[in-house]
């Protein structure tokens, strides 16, 4: 089913507040200024879904019923699938300016338990995958936004999940019983959990023989009882937030939220993993290639938008394009340099048995770290084009700009070309800064994990000594070159 941005917000509204920011509980999301801007991003997406104009980039067909659904309730089995995740976000980017975690991070998880679940019932008989699949008909019928909460609290980094002192730093099963478990633990910088209507959850690492109770994937409803969610709020910037929000706020937004679940209770339909710590690790390894991949066209759509505001400011400053075309061309070969690398990931990726198609992961692994890097030279460059105005505290608040002793005076020292209003100067001024030292950064550095973890990926996957063995050959060295491998 498809459902319009009308119909998300009338759900969102009757959904039992859970959500606290500054000590106080959010009585309704969809107004409240800390969550209402990202909630009506969500329900662009589908309006989007619906409009005839935008609606082949946000909808697909399904593989399971047959029927239009939006991109984020429907499993991926084909290259073009995943072409279609990232042209929806980065169409996304440019509409809103950032990222929709509802409509991407519980269905990167749904696509990555297809294949784990799978393997785990054809090993132990389980039905996990007939349960996975029952909820993803269920997501797709209910239209449903999915938040996806993969990072746990981790504490002692140094140590396991079972050797940490708070059991509660990865979330665990306390209780099994006849019709479900008994969930409790902490899930950290979740994003878009305040625009879910459910939430996904996996393992944020493999676990060991002993951890059983952390190897867990399931889904529960946002608003479950013993679910409580804290908001961190990067839906505008602190300025904005400190400051009355005036013509020069952000309308656009994320937010990333903690999740203390307390004694949740979940069906056994909506456990996908309950045990199984051989299996714990793969569900991370399958969702970083579909997510690493795909995060290339979210960053480059938010880029187009930087290299726009950047240009806007040149030219509301009365200058061209011509003084800072070499840094124009480099913010743009560098968002599509990161589209292009999940592009190619996605073109050598493979089909798993279970149907769902992953792409490759040495290429996504490789994005990553280029995504962890390329997106903040992009904004280096926009505010070196921009001027200082869009640098930290260069800028006066609306309340002042509106000032009735000297709004008027101070709106005149912010004049800038002609044909333009300081009006003008101002908000395209807000946005950059959003978008380059604002809320409005996605999360290019560890959204979907830390680069270091594609590094390590490219470290394992690279043929170090076959790469020397082609050297060997061309150079006519007889010498084995190998290293000794220490004891
Ligand atoms: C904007 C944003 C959105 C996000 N959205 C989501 C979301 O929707 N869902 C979700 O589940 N998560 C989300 N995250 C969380 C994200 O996945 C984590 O931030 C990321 O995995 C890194 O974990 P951490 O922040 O706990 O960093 P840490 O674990 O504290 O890592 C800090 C540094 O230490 C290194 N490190 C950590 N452990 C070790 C070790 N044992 N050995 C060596 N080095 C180590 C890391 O590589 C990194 O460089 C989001 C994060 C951001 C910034």
């Amino acid at each position: 089913m498809l459902k319009t941005g009308a119909q998300y917000l009338e759900e969102m509204k009757a959904m039992r507040p859970n959500i606290y920011k500054y000590g106080k509980l959010i009585e309704d999301p969809t107004t409240d200024p800390i969550t209402a801007a990202h909630i009506k991003n969500v329900a662009m997406w589908y309006d989007r879904s619906c409009d005839p104009a935008t609606q082949d980039l946000y909808t697909t067909t399904s593989f399971l019923t047959g029927e239009r659904a939006h991109r984020w309730n429907t499993i991926m089995t084909k290259p073009e699938d995943l072409v279609g995740n990232m042209d929806m976000k980065r169409d996304g980017y440019r509409a809103c300016g950032s990222c929709m975690g509802p409509c991407c991070a519980g269905w990167v998880i749904m696509n990555a338990l297809w294949s784990v679940t799978y393997d785990m019932d054809k090993e132990y008989g389980t039905d996990y995958h007939e349960r996975l699949k029952k909820f993803a008909m269920f997501a797709e019928e209910k239209a449903l936004s999915l938040a996806g909460a993969i990072t746990d609290g981790k504490g002692n980094r140094g140590a396991g999940a079972g050797a940490q002192e708070d059991p509660d730093l990865y979330l665990h099963v306390k209780e099994q019983r006849p019709d479900g478990i008994i969930i409790s633990g902490f899930k950290t910088q979740i994003c878009g959990t305040a625009g879910a209507q459910y939430v996904l959850c996996m393992p944020t690492t493999g676990m060991k023989p002993g951890e059983e109770a952390y190897a867990l994937a399931c889904a529960v409803p946002r608003d479950v009882e013993g679910l409580t969610i804290i908001e961190a709020r990067r839906s505008s910037d602190t300025r904005a937030e400190s400051e009355a929000e005036g013509w020069d706020g952000i309308r656009s937004g994320t937010t990333a939220a903690y999740m203390i679940f307390d004694d949740v209770f979940v069906p056994t339909e909506h456990v996908f993993m309950n045990g199984e710590t051989k299996y714990s690790g793969k569900p991370i390894g399958q969702f970083s290639t579909i997510y690493r991949s795909c995060i290339g066209a979210c960053v480059a759509g938010q880029g187009d938008v930087i290299i726009g505001a950047a240009l806007g400011m040149a030219r509301v400053n009365g200058l061209s394009a011509k003084p800072f075309q070499d840094r124009l061309n480099q913010m743009a070969i560098h968002n599509e340099t990161t589209y292009g690398m999940g592009l190619g990931s996605i073109m050598k990726g493979k089909n798993h048995p279970s149907g769902a198609f992953y792409p490759n992961g040495l290429l996504a692994h490789a994005n990553k770290v280029l995504v962890g890097t390329l997106p903040y030279e992009v904004k280096r460059m926009a505010v070196d084009i921009a001027g200082g105005i869009v640098e930290t505290g260069c800028m006066p608040s609306y309340k002042d700009l509106t000032s009735p002793i000297y709004g008027e005076k101070l709106l005149s020292a912010l004049q800038g070309a002609p044909g333009t209003k300081p009006e003008d100067r101002v908000k395209m001024a807000r946005l950059l800064e959003w978008l380059t030292i604002g809320g409005g950064i996605p999360g290019c550095m560890h959204g979907g994990g830390s680069p270091d973890t594609g590094k390590l990926v490219v470290r394992l996957s690279t043929k170090w000594d076959q790469y020397v063995d082609y050297a060997r050959a061309l150079a006519d060295v007889e010498a084995p070159l190998k290293e000794e491998k220490k004891k």
